[in-house]
């Protein structure tokens, strides 16, 4: 194919990667990015879970029951504002999305998405000799009989997509992490070899490096308007006026709002979320790896020399203001868990992010109407374990190689 010259509007790890792929292909590529620097937003300090055998759309059959449990809930997992009408038309949308059949569909797209991430990543690790604090496996840890009992509904759906796990004892599970407080109760748990736990940020940053090898100019501190349908080559930022012959929109939750005039609706919602990171205060007192805790839908995980905590799905608020609440919840889980594993009452950094949530589970990677216009964005809770084949089917897209028919979840409907 010709070389074009492409505009990619964010420098999340979806933008950076998606710049790195097409200049890997001869394209002449720009990235325009609101911030100082690479994944400021979103992936700028998420759970750092690399998870294809649980990457799962979250409106599931068991969500809406779960969501009315959570309103009664001391520790929720899920916060709700009063919400506004676009909210509650989401909501809706999920609930559809919920159903059985719906949600086997997108599930199945998520982790053969996930599945082509993850080698490519593995491949641009290896290639590049790329150290972004990563370890291996993931344990997801049930507490109560009827959850686990559930859980091992979903094992033969793994067995079928080629996802090797082991189920877990409580006392086998001491032997994986034997950090873990033994005196919580686990019913059982599923330790999945093959899924990773990495920083997101530090390979955002290594993509980056390598992008500008190969030609990428990188152009911080520039917001770019909401573009003009009428003129789909013209970027505005700014008093200044820019010429592509293509743009890949990769905004997180801003997409929507830079496409406004385009008369589309991406689906996409900000849901936000949070982590707690501090330094580990003694290394045998810490996760190993990766670990979930199912009932409140919360990760801890190893970053490092330090420790994360991560979760919460808050909807509505604001990007700014902290909910008591969902930071309560955190630290219970982690105090459940890994009590000993920092001292949570100095230098901890707490961070909120928004996850640019579609309701069916599946991101948006396709053409938009409006010719030379692409998408790459509405990665909701798993954009870091879905970048590396998110970027490289954006690429393959604007080649013609992969068709939409290939990939009809990823599609604008
Ligand atoms: C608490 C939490 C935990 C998470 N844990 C995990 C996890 O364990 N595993 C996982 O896979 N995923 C996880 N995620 C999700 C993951 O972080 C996101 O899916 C991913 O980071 C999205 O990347 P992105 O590049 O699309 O968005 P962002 O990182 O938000 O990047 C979008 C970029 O676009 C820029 N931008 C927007 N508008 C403009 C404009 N007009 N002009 C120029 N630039 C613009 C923004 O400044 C931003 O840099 C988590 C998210 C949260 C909130």
């Amino acid at each position: 194919m010709t070389r074009q010259h492409i505009a990619v509007i964010g420098a999340g790890i979806i933008g950076v990667t998606t710049a790195f792929e097409l200049a890997l292909r001869g394209h002449q590529v720009t990235v325009l990015e609101k911030n100082q620097t690479c994944a400021e937003e979103s992936s700028f300090a998420n759970a750092g879970v690399i998870s294809p055998g649980y990457v799962t759309p979250w409106a599931s059959p068991s969500m809406p029951g779960r969501l009315l449990r959570e309103c009664f809930s001391k520790n929720a997992s899920f916060l709700m504002h009063f919400p506004n009408m676009e909210e509650l038309q989401w909501l809706t949308q999920c609930w559809r999305a919920s159903r059985a059949e719906n949600y086997w569909l997108q599930r199945t797209a998520l982790q053969r998405l996930a599945l082509m991430s993850q080698a490519r990543m593995k491949e641009l690790s290896h290639l590049f000799r790329l150290e972004y604090e990563q370890v291996q496996g993931y344990n997801l840890v049930y507490r109560d009989a009827k959850s686990w009992a559930q859980a091992q509904l979903a094992l033969p759906y793994l067995s079928s997509q080629g996802v090797p796990f082991e189920l877990l004892t409580a006392e086998a599970m001491m032997d994986k992490e034997p950090a873990l407080e033994s005196s919580t109760t686990m019913a059982g748990a599923i330790h999945l070899p093959q899924d990773q736990v990495a920083n997101c940020r530090q390979f955002a940053m290594a993509i980056r490096d390598e992008a500008e090898k190969l030609g990428v100019e990188f152009r911080f501190k520039t917001e770019v308007n909401s573009l003009d349908p009428s003129r789909p080559r013209q970027l505005v930022s700014g008093q200044e006026v820019m010429h592509f012959d293509a743009t890949v929109v990769c905004a997180g939750t801003m997409t929507e709002s830079i496409l406004r005039d385009f008369k589309l609706k991406t689906g996409i919602m900000p849901v936000y979320g949070y982590s707690l990171t501090a330094m580990i205060k003694e290394p045998l007192d810490a996760p190993r790896c990766g670990l979930m805790d199912d009932k409140y839908k919360v990760t801890i995980v190893r970053q490092g020399n330090r420790v994360r905590v991560g979760g919460v799905m808050e909807l509505g608020g604001r990007a700014k203001e902290h909910n008591g609440k969902a930071i309560k919840t955190l630290y219970k889980v982690l105090d459940d868990w890994f009590p000993k594993a920092s001292d949570w009452s100095q230098q901890v950094q707490v961070w909120k992010g928004a996850r640019a949530m579609i309701a069916k589970g599946t991101p948006l990677i396709c053409q938009t109407p409006v010719p030379g216009v692409w998408l790459n964005a509405g990665h909701g809770s798993s954009g870091w374990a879905l970048s590396c084949a998110s970027a490289q089917l954006l690429a393959g897209m604007l080649e013609r190689e992969v068709t939409p028919e290939q990939w009809p979840e990823l599609t604008l409907r």
